[in-house]
């Protein structure tokens, strides 16, 4: 039977935000993918509204940046405030370019975001979509899996089937892989209006009112989108508290229906919840198919892009025959620590708003020994991989080269070594390996000092793999070095 079935490298099952950006990646390095999806237009409702800037540097990578950048809103920050209006806590973000070469934080609308994925997939010449094909079945036989399509469609034959098939993935249900729970589940109506003309007293601020008869979160999105997630009471039904009254009626502090637009509304339960196995044999998990958060840090499709960027380059190699099947095993081990940093603060944050911002609350949730309340992003490490090293795990920034051109830019989608002058005789490199010295890009140096070493070996993905501080611990590390994707 399978002698005459289709065959991939890779099936995505799941073309949202996260099958999309695997699919680029994977058709960057030409590996013949096959994506899935059972609607043919993506999902309607109200979801993300901002990303960060490592997620902007995987769109970068994948040549989209400056697309999506236009249709997004550069993020000043979000403050906390009682119900009286009184700041609690404060979480500015920059407004300079940051080290990533991009701003730290932005505001965008999620269906812009699929549709300029969706539209640059055909230039991917190794990728196909198929729309309007569910995905009833998934069986990894150990040296390839099959894709049963709409129960009695056909079946298809792939090397690794991912599932970015979303919260309720059936891949993760093949896979029997449980979740854990981080104890947060909360129902929260989520409404998008657009503006009708200017009001500028909403500001340019996102607000977290914490209010505990009411918790409440508005957003300032791109052009005239504006959003508000309401927490809802128990016993407070679904289809009453979407009517158009009801949703003015919770608004009207802010704003009404003369001054706006209502564009959809819809209720959520926020889980915050890890999948245990995100990899079994032959069969992965990526975005909101391994990991759940609540909204509060805006990071649920960041954390999904994330997985996909560690993932990518890996599946790459091992499809090319450039490298063993045990470097997939470094998926989970390295995504899973950082996507719980995220969770973890995201349910802070949650406990915070649902409790007006009290000291004790506040003390809770972000103690500072000076007693400011003031917070900044994260950034945590992956956990342990195929790095070596303190270093190992950590972003590496993206200077700009002495022509203005950004790193990734000038490399390209593969490994990185950067050197500072004093080390660059020193260098035999592998094959496949970029070089880049103080020479082509200055600020290399800084970020090499800001690290304290003299040579960082920096893997597709951006994150730092190894770094050195003489000829010694230089050879060393570049005897750990993979070969390139693309
Ligand atoms: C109110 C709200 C606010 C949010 N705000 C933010 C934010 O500001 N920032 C942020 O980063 N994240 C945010 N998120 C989270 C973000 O929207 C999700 O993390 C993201 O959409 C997940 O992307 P995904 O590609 O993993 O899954 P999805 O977008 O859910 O896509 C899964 C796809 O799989 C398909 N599929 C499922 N099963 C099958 C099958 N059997 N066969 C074929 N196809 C299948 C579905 O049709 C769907 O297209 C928010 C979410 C909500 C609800």
């Amino acid at each position: 039977m399978t002698e005459e079935c289709e065959t991939f490298d890779v099936a995505i099952i799941g073309y949202g935000p996260v099958g999309a950006t695997l699919g680029h990646l994977l058709g960057l390095c030409g590996v013949k993918t096959l994506i899935l999806d059972r609607e043919t237009e993506p999902y309607p409702l109200p979801r993300a509204v901002h990303f960060d800037d490592e997620v902007m540097r995987v769109f970068q990578a994948i040549g989209l940046a400056e697309e999506v950048a236009a249709k997004s809103r550069v993020n000043i920050g979000m403050r906390f405030v009682d119900p009286t209006g009184k700041l609690l806590l404060d979480w500015p973000r920059p407004q300079q370019v940051g080290r990533q070469g991009w701003h730290a934080s932005y505001r965008f609308h999620q269906p812009d975001l699929e549709a300029i994925l969706r539209r640059a997939m055909p230039s991917r010449d190794s990728v196909t979509v198929r729309l309007g094909c569910e995905v009833t079945e998934v069986i990894d036989h150990g040296n390839h899996c099959t894709i049963q399509v709409n129960d009695n469609g056909p079946v298809i034959r792939a090397g690794y089937v991912i599932g970015c098939d979303g919260a309720r993935s059936m891949v993760r249900q093949s896979m029997a892989s449980d979740m854990l729970d981080y104890g947060f589940h909360e129902r929260w109506l989520v409404v998008d209006l657009l503006l009708n003309h200017p009001k500028p007293e909403l500001g340019d601020w996102s607000i977290q009112h914490c209010d505990p008869d009411r918790p409440t979160t508005y957003v300032r999105g791109p052009e005239n989108r504006r959003r508000w997630e309401i927490s809802l009471k128990q016993g407070e039904n679904t289809e009453q508290m979407t009517t158009p009254a009801e949703i003015w009626r919770l608004l009207a502090k802010w704003i009404t229906p003369d001054e706006a637009t209502l564009e959809r509304a819809a209720v959520y339960t926020f889980h915050a919840l890890i999948a245990k196995d995100w990899r079994r044999g032959r069969l992965f998990l990526a975005g909101d198919a391994a990991h759940q958060t609540p909204p509060f840090m805006g990071q649920g499709m960041c954390a999904g892009i994330r997985d996909v960027a560690n993932l990518a380059w890996k599946l790459a190699l091992v499809v090319q025959g450039k490298a063993g099947e045990g470097l997939l095993d470094s998926y989970q081990s390295e995504r899973m620590l950082n996507a719980e940093a995220y969770i973890t603060t995201a349910v802070r944050l949650g406990g915070l708003i649902n409790t007006a911002g009290t000291r004790a609350a506040l003390e809770a949730a972000f103690p500072t020994p000076d007693g400011s309340a003031r917070m900044e992003s994260i950034a945590p490490p992956l956990g342990a991989g195929i790095g070596t090293g303190n270093h190992a795990g950590r972003l590496f920034g993206q200077p700009r080269m002495s022509n203005g051109d950004l790193l990734d830019n000038a490399c390209g989608y593969r490994s990185v070594l950067v050197v500072t002058d004093d080390l660059v005789d020193e260098v035999s490199l592998p094959q496949g390996l970029r070089l880049i010295t103080q020479k082509d890009a200055p600020d290399v140096a800084q970020e090499l000092t800001l690290l304290g070493v003299k040579a960082a070996l920096i893997r597709p993905d951006a994150y730092i793999q190894g770094t050195a501080t003489d000829k010694e611990s230089l050879d060393a590390l570049l005897a750990t070095a993979l070969p390139s994707p693309t």
